[in-house]
């Protein structure tokens, strides 16, 4: 950093830039609900279209606790194993887009089974975290308490790399839209060991009796791991804050089965139709949950 920096220049080059940025209208690529990231344009104005994606993030609860002074190796054992097994999971899940994020990850899924990959995704971070942070207090008892807070949305989203044109190491996707933001400010909502997904997920999870209904372990199956849960900062009448919160995780028992059941299609299962109609009743609980239902309903009409 030797040389001097003409401050003055750059700012109007940056300003030049901004003013014919916004005077010309980018181009936008329908990719519909397929996205081949290896193709992303990174040329100015031309941004692909991607709908339907699933976005997943997981958020350590606490990381603004976690010390670098004499706390260092317990804070850095916390990253290394925390975000990176979650990178491992959304990898298995075959996560179509992974990326480090400040304290987390997020993961971005499109394509063939991007909901039910994303779902299984959630509900592994949020079941290995259990252990995890059992682990960390042991040996750390006096350390903040920590493990993941996980957030689902679903969306449409808009991409294109930026950055140095000519080396692709200066070069990030960046995603535009709904999903990612929503996914996070339901992550903030929850607790460690939460999942929250806002409400265009929760209508398709609600759909899959291996996701909305428990397996039944050890009072038989039931459709209370579902709270229903309002997602805050997000806009006023958005119908996505009207979200369901999930406290359990994969069981012991069948959390295996029940997981490749949904990553395999299933959705119906035997002996709990009658639980199955208390899900779909359970719109009536709430008038604004009903009420935010409908929006997503009209909404959802056209294409996302
Ligand atoms: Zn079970």
């Amino acid at each position: 950093m030797g040389d001097i920096i003409d401050l003055d220049g750059m700012l109007d080059e940056i300003d030049e830039n901004v003013r014919d940025e916004i005077a010309s209208q980018p181009e936008v690529v329908d990719k519909g609900a397929e996205l081949d990231i290896s193709k992303l344009p990174v040329e100015a104005r031309r941004w692909f279209k991607v709908s339907g994606v699933l976005a997943v993030v997981a958020d350590l609860k606490g990381s603004t606790k976690l010390g670098t002074g004499k706390r260092a190796a317990s804070t850095a054992s916390i990253y290394q194993a925390g975000t990176g097994n979650v990178v491992r999971v959304f990898n298995r899940f075959e996560a179509d887009f992974i990326a480090i994020q400040g304290d987390g990850a997020f993961a971005l899924f499109w394509g063939e089974k991007n909901f039910e990959r994303a779902m299984c995704a959630a509900i592994t971070v949020r079941t290995f975290s259990q252990k995890f942070s059992e682990r960390l207090e042991k040996k750390w008892p006096d350390s903040p308490k920590t493990g993941f807070k996980v957030g689902v949305a679903e969306g449409r989203l808009l991409v294109k790399r930026v950055g140095t044109l000519r080396n692709r190491d200066e070069q990030e996707p960046v995603w535009a839209g709904k999903p990612v933001n929503y996914a996070a400010k339901a992550a903030q909502a929850a607790e460690r060991e939460e999942v929250i997904v806002t409400g265009s997920v929760w209508d398709r999870v609600e759909k899959n009796d291996y996701l909305a209904i428990s397996c039944g372990c050890p009072d038989g199956p039931s459709t209370g791991i579902w709270k229903n849960v309002e997602i805050p900062n997000l806009p006023d009448d958005e119908p996505e804050a009207q979200g369901r919160l999930l406290e359990a995780g994969w069981c012991e028992t069948h959390g295996d089965e029940f997981c490749n059941a949904v990553l395999s299609g299933l959705r119906k299962r035997e002996g709990v139709d009658q639980l199955r109609a208390a899900v779909q009743m359970s719109q009536f609980e709430s008038a604004v949950a009903a009420k935010a239902r409908m929006a997503r309903e009209n909404r959802n009409v056209g294409p996302r």
